[in-house]
C-alpha cells in the first residue's frame, strides 16, 4: 500500500461514527460490559495514550469472550501503565466492581513482612499437598503484553536475565528460554505445575498477549525449583515461590525475600516496577492490581467438596477455587487449589494470612466429614 492509501484506511475508520463502531455486548457478562455505555465509548475513542493504546484494544478481550452469568470476567486489560488512567472512566468503575467497592480516591497498602505473618507452618501434610505464593510485577518503561512489541518484549527478556542473574545462595538459578526447550520438556515442566501453559485460552489470545509466541518467553529458576519467575507470560514478570507440603510461611519467606531483591535489582538498572499509592502494583488484567497476589494451596477435600455449603463457606473466607491443572481447569478426585480471592485493598500479608487461617479450617471440616460428623459448630463468619 502506498502512503495515501494508508492515510485513507485510518480516515475511513475516524469518518464512522461512534455508534458504526460500537461492540454489540448485549449477550455479555463481564465487568467491562456492564460498566460501558456507546457515551463512554464515543468519549474514550477520541483517546489514545503515548504509546498508542486504544480503547478497542482494551475491551476486544472481552467483546470476543461474553462470558457466563456465573463466571464474571474482567473483560478489558491495559496495554500500558498509562491505560489505567486514559481510559479511566471505564477502568475506575470496572476496578470498584471487581474489587469489593475499591474506590478512586482508596489508598493500597504493601506488607511485606513476612514476620508479619502468624503460624502457617503447620497445614497438616496429609491433606495439603503443596503450597505456592504468586505475584506480577511489570517493568516501567516497556508495554505490557497485550500491546509490547517484538522487540520491546525480548528487551524486557534481556534485562530480567541480565537483572535475574545476580540472585545468590538459594535464590542462584538459571533461564531456560521456551524457544530452546524441546516440547517434551516443556510438558515436563507444565505437568509438574512450574511452568504456564501454551496459551490457548480465548481470553489471553484475545487480548493479544499470545502474539509471537514463544518468542520472548521463558521461564527462571533456582536449581530446586522453588523460586522461579515467569517471563512475558501474562506479565512481564510473574514471581513464584513453591514448595510440597504444607509449610506456607517458609513458601512466604523465600517469596518476600526474593522479591524484594529482586525489585532492587531492576530499580539498580533504572527499571523500576509499576507501581502507584492508588493502584498498588500495575499489572495487565485489572483483576490482578493491588498485590498481584495469588497464595494458595493443592489441598485434597473430597467430603467438603460434596457438602452444600462449600461454596458458601469459601466466600465467607474469601478464598476461591480452581482446578490443580491452573486456572480454567476442573477439579479431579476431589483435589483443589484454593487460594485468596482478593488482590487489592488487602496486604499481602493479610492475604497470605487469609488462607493460612482458612485452608486450616477446610481442613478441619474435611477430618469431621470423613468421620461421619457435623461441621455446623464450624462455620465461619463472614471475613
Ligand atoms: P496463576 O494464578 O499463577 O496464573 P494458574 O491457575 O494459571 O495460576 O496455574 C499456573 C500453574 O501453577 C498450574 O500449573 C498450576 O497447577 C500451578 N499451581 C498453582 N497453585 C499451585 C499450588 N498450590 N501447588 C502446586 N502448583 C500450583
Ligand atoms: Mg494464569
Amino acid at each position: 500500500m502506498d502512503n495515501l492509501s494508508v492515510k485513507m484506511a485510518t480516515l475511513t475508520v475516524k469518518q464512522l461514527p461512534a455508534k458504526d463502531e460500537y461492540p454489540d455486548l448485549s449477550q455479555h457478562h463481564n465487568h467491562m460490559a456492564k460498566v460501558l455505555t456507546p457515551e463512554m465509548y464515543k468519549a474514550l475513542r477520541e483517546r489514545s495514550t503515548p504509546n498508542g493504546v486504544t480503547i478497542d484494544q482494551v475491551i476486544q478481550t472481552g467483546v470476543d469472550n461474553p462470558g457466563h452469568p456465573f463466571i464474571m470476567t474482567v473483560g478489558c486489560v491495559a496495554g500500558d501503565e498509562e491505560t489505567y488512567e486514559v481510559f479511566k472512566e471505564l477502568l475506575d468503575p470496572v476496578i470498584e466492581d471487581r474489587h469489593g467497592g475499591y474506590k478512586p480516591t482508596d489508598k493500597h497498602k504493601t506488607d511485606l513482612n513476612p514476620a508479619n505473618l502468624k503460624g502457617g507452618d503447620d497445614l497438616d501434610p496429609n491433606y495439603v499437598l503443596s503450597s505456592r505464593v504468586r505475584t506480577g510485577r511489570s517493568i516501567r518503561g516497556f508495554c505490557l503484553p497485550p500491546h509490547c512489541s517484538r522487540g520491546e518484549r525480548r528487551a524486557v527478556e534481556t534485562l530480567s536475565v541480565e537483572a535475574l542473574a545476580a540472585l545468590e545462595g538459594d535464590l542462584k538459578g538459571k533461564y531456560y528460554a521456551l524457544k530452546n526447550m524441546t516440547d517434551a520438556e516443556q510438558q515436563q515442566l507444565i505437568d509438574d505445575h512450574f511452568l504456564f501453559d501454551k496459551p490457548v485460552s480465548p481470553l489471553l489470545l484475545a487480548a493479544g498477549m499470545a502474539r509471537d509466541w514463544p518468542d520472548g518467553r521463558g521461564i527462571w529458576h533456582n536449581d530446586n525449583k522453588t523460586f522461579l519467575v515467569w517471563v512475558n507470560e501474562e506479565d512481564h514478570l510473574r514471581v513464584i515461590s513453591m514448595q510440597k507440603g504444607g509449610n506456607m510461611k517458609e513458601v512466604f519467606n523465600r517469596f518476600c525475600t526474593g522479591l524484594t531483591k529482586i525489585e532492587s535489582l531492576f530499580k539498580n538498572k533504572n527499571h523500576p516496577f509499576m507501581w502507584n499509592e492508588h493502584l498498588g502494583y500495575v499489572l495487565t488484567c485489572p483483576s490482578n492490581l493491588g498485590t498481584g497476589l495469588r497464595a494458595g494451596v493443592h489441598v485434597k477435600l473430597p467430603h467438603l467438596s460434596k457438602n452444600a455449603k462449600f461454596e458458601d463457606i469459601l466466600k465467607k473466607l474469601r478464598l476461591q477455587k480452581r482446578g490443580t491443572g491452573g486456572v480454567d481447569t476442573a477439579a479431579v478426585g476431589g483435589t483443589f487449589d484454593i487460594s485468596n480471592a482478593d488482590r487489592l485493598g488487602f496486604s499481602e500479608v493479610e492475604l497470605v494470612q487469609m488462607v493460612v487461617d482458612g485452608v486450616k479450617l477446610l481442613v478441619d471440616m474435611e477430618k469431621r466429614l470423613e468421620k461421619g460428623g457435623s461441621i455446623d459448630d464450624l462455620m465461619p463468619a463472614q471475613k
